[in-house]
């Protein structure tokens, strides 16, 4: 007997059907079933149990339904259970891309594995599909009706009494950020480049922290041979030319967690004792967000924040009360503008679900316009260059109305901020 137990995200469950014999060669991972598929005799024959799951919308919203989390206990050795989530959003996936199955796998973390064999999250799951279902749902902000689709996959379970956990993609909790940021500020090497800050707290209270991370060199001792005075080294720092500044965000959309795992790689990079980190911070002052949505992330939501909006299109004119972090962010762009500091590049992470490779969403004019500038072209031509995962062709420089609200679209129109 199984019991999915109604965690996370997971609203309500129920098993619609069992006793289906089904062949299967004990394992969760489909490259294995095609090879394994000619070796009859490592085939045996199980039940099947099938459980149709509804997720909860994101809070105060009548849809965002992509990112799911949900555990299930009480599990048998071998028994092999197939998921159906019925109520998902988006009309297409990286889940199920392969018609015999494969493509994305959901996430799965076995308690038992995990205390006897170290084995965390990993992909795994077998026929994977995703595909429109006859359920219709209505959009937030007009009566148009919008297919439902169903994400289904089929997971055998390996241990009696064991708990497992199932994911969109590998989880990264307000927790896991605070932990990280507490083990760069209890580091004393890493936390002098360091200053923390809070940006604001969220409608739930949450702190929204902000990492500012640069070097901290004064003014030299002396000059061209000659000693230089207390007064005159302060004079020297006073009419410094502020640093060129980099903005760094990630996690405005809390299902995207792929955005805070490369939030976690840039803060252990930006901190660290490399020769590039070193010359980045001499020459630069990063302003780093980790997550713009703390409240969307413990709610388990996908896109949205606890206003019910989706805080990527607040950033034209954000309310302090219902988008603060947006709101926060735009008073640090001011700031940064008095001050006379130039804003080389903003860089807002997200995880995109249904494009694969890494890229970039930048802003350029349409061809033919008399300021049409070239350089937001040049980081993500120069980094498709040094980093392999990171494509140039699939970077996209448009912008659309639709997008007239995101941070990248406002940073470009309002302060003349893009990447460049
Ligand atoms: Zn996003």
């Amino acid at each position: 007997m199984f019991v999915v137990v109604a965690s996370g995200n997971l609203l309500w469950s129920r098993l619609i059907g069992h006793n289906q014999n089904r062949t299967t060669n004990n394992t969760n991972n489909p490259n294995k079933v095609n090879k394994n598929q000619k070796n009859k005799k490592n085939r045996t024959s199980h039940a099947v149990q099938e459980y149709d799951l509804i997720l909860q919308h994101d809070l105060f919203t009548a849809g965002n339904v992509q990112w799911f989390y949900y555990r299930v206990g009480n599990t048998r050795k071998h028994s092999i259970v197939k998921f159906n989530l019925i109520n998902m959003k988006k009309s297409g996936s990286l889940f199920g891309l392969d018609k015999d199955g494969g493509g994305m796998q959901p996430c799965v973390y076995s308690q038992m594995d995990a205390k006897t064999k170290g084995i965390g999250w990993h992909r795994a799951c077998t026929d994977v599909r995703y595909y429109h279902n006859s359920q219709n749902y209505q959009t937030n902000n007009n009566n148009y009706q919008k297919k439902q689709s169903t994400l289904s996959f089929v997971y055998q379970f390996q241990h009696d009494d064991d708990c497992v956990f199932f994911a969109m993609c590998h989880p990264y909790t307000y927790t896991d950020m605070q932990e990280d940021i507490a083990s760069i500020r209890s580091d004393p090497e890493r936390s002098k480049h360091v200053v923390f800050q809070s940006l604001c707290n969220s409608i739930g209270e949450n702190r929204i922290d902000k990492l500012t991370i640069t070097s901290r060199s004064a003014a030299p001792l002396s000059m061209n041979g000659k000693h230089l005075t207390a007064l005159e080294r302060m004079r020297k720092e006073r009419d410094k030319k502020p640093k060129r500044a980099i903005v760094l965000s990630s996690r405005v959309h809390p299902g995207e967690t792929n955005a805070s795992w490369m939030m976690r790689g840039v803060l252990d990079f930006l901190t660290g004792e490399s020769i590039e980190a070193q010359g980045l911070r001499e020459h630069f002052v990063f302003k780093i967000v980790p997550m713009l949505n703390p409240d969307g992330v413990i709610n388990g939501n996908y896109r949205c924040n606890l206003s019910g909006k989706d805080l990527n299109r607040k950033w034209s004119t954000p309310s302090k009360w219902e988008q603060p972090s947006i709101h926060g962010m735009r008073s640090m762009f001011d700031k940064m503008i008095r001050d006379g500091r130039n804003i080389a590049l903003f860089c807002d992470m997200h995880g995109h679900s249904r494009k694969k490779n890494v890229f970039t969403y930048g802003c350029l004019r349409k061809k033919g316009h008399p300021s049409r500038d070239q350089r937001p072209l040049k980081f993500p031509y120069i980094l498709s260059n040094v980093s392999h995962p990171f494509s140039f062709m699939d970077s996209r420089f448009k912008v659309q109305r639709s997008k007239s609200g995101t941070g990248r679209v406002v940073g470009w129109r309002g302060h003349d901020i893009s990447l460049r």
